[in-house]
């Protein structure tokens, strides 16, 4: 067998070699990771001693004592995660309800603060109902399962997130160019009359290019076909819309999305994922749905997230302070020249293009002190490398300054191309 290039090599190259059994897969792939941390590109799954924030206590690789980073990959937008009157809301909670729910939900794992959470995220979204999913990921891919089968068909924008291709697994697929309106009408034609239930799947705001959906457009094409609109708006949800109602906000869409899908682990700085859709299909997600209904429901510090909820509506300042943030480093690496797409959230990736080059640089800004994640392919196509940004309410003048060095400096470095 010939082997697999590592200069040029992705970790999707590994997801299956034909050649090789699950073992010798394994052993193969430990050679590209020992390969890229030869080069001090193996930037994944850094260990931080200190709690999630705009600063961090890196272990970086190589080094046998912790150094302090501004960081800037955390989905934690609002910086609430170390806000005060929610660790008080998880110990409270911790104190009366103890440490686990001890079920899954059918069958005794159903609690108040379940309930709670379910009623106020359908409330969030000026809907009737909802159901609670361990994680983000498992609200889209369980919620997808079940509902589409072979008779059907998925039709996916593609730049949506992996747990949507996971949840299509069982379906037909067809994906559409991202945000492409011609794109999404031929696939919908071609669908009308030849599957039974047709599925528009779009993020709210994509979490590489920080864009927001077409939703107004995309939503008006999908129901002119006869098909569900499905929006998974885990990165604008508390970010987006005046009130922090997401993209379905800023567009004043809240009766026009058949299922809205999320996740508690970002702006409400918690963990867990939501469906909130009408009341029949929620039903039929809670006794149908396998991932909720034979998995145990999530802790007492649940209560936690309604907290967050709280703090949304009670504190705009976070917002306010994230989307000044946001403008501030946008601003600063428009006027260097940068390539950053169409962000419209709190994500700014910074285009390098060139795979090596992204990963070099994200090297060289963790030697300046500053932690990002280089994007690469499969997450983005080949030639559409590039360091993004994750920016936070919690951020200061001084750690944007500091990105902003860094990255004059990763140019004069690099010589990155521009626009
Ligand atoms: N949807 C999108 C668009 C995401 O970016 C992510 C995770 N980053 C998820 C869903 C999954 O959410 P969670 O991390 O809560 O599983």
């Amino acid at each position: 067998m010939k082997g697999i290039d590592f200069e040029k090599a992705s970790f999707k190259d590994f997801e299956n070699i034909p050649a090789l059994d699950a073992i010798a897969r394994a052993k193969e792939f430990q050679l590209f990771l020992d390969h890229l941390k030869n080069k001090g590109h193996l930037n994944y799954r850094i260990e931080s001693v200190t709690g999630c924030g705009p600063e961090m206590d890196l272990l970086l690789p190589g080094k046998s004592t912790p150094q302090r980073c501004a960081c800037f990959v955390s989905n934690d937008y609002l910086g609430l995660t170390q806000h005060p009157g929610i660790k008080t809301a998880l110990k409270d909670a911790i104190d009366k309800f103890g440490s686990g729910a001890g079920a899954s939900p059918a069958i005794g794992g159903h609690f108040s603060y379940h309930q709670d959470l379910e009623d106020r995220i359908a409330k969030f979204f000026k809907r009737k109902s909802a159901i609670l999913y361990t994680t983000g990921y498992t609200a889209n891919s369980a919620t997808l399962q079940c509902l589409l089968k072979k008779e059907d068909m998925a039709i996916v924008d593609m730049a949506v997130h992996a747990s949507v291709y996971e949840g299509c697994q069982l379906t037909n697929v067809k994906t559409f160019l991202h945000n492409n309106m011609d794109s999404l009408e031929q696939a919908l034609k071609y669908a009308q009359h030849n599957y039974r239930t047709k599925m528009v799947i779009i993020d709210g705001v994509y979490s590489q290019d920080g864009d927001l959906a077409l939703l107004d457009k995309i939503a008006e094409l999908t129901h002119l076909y006869g098909a569900y609109l499905v929006v998974d708006d885990a990165h604008g949800t508390g970010v987006v819309g005046k009130t922090g109602r997401g993209a379905i906000e800023e567009y004043d869409l809240f009766d026009k999305v058949d299922i809205i899908t999320g996740t508690f682990s970002k702006a409400f700085a918690h963990i867990g994922g939501y469906v909130v859709a009408d009341t029949e299909l929620i039903n039929f997600l809670k006794y149908q749905s396998k991932q909720h209904l034979f998995s145990t429901t999530a802790t007492p510090t649940t209560l936690g997230i309604l907290k967050a909820m709280d703090i949304l509506d009670e504190e705009p300042i976070w917002k306010d302070q994230l989307w000044e943030n946001v403008n501030y480093l946008k601003n600063g690496l428009l006027g260097m020249g940068f390539d950053i797409g169409t962000t419209a959230s709190a994500i700014i990736p910074v285009k390098i293009g060139d795979i090596g080059k992204t990963l070099e640089a994200g090297k060289l800004l963790l030697d300046a002190g500053v932690y990002a994640n280089p994007i690469m392919y499969p997450a983005v196509s080949k030639k559409n490398a590039r360091v993004r940004l994750n920016i936070m309410a919690t951020h200061t003048k001084a750690h944007l300054d500091l990105v902003l060095n860094a990255f004059e400096s990763v140019d004069q470095k690099l010589s990155i191309s521009k626009p």
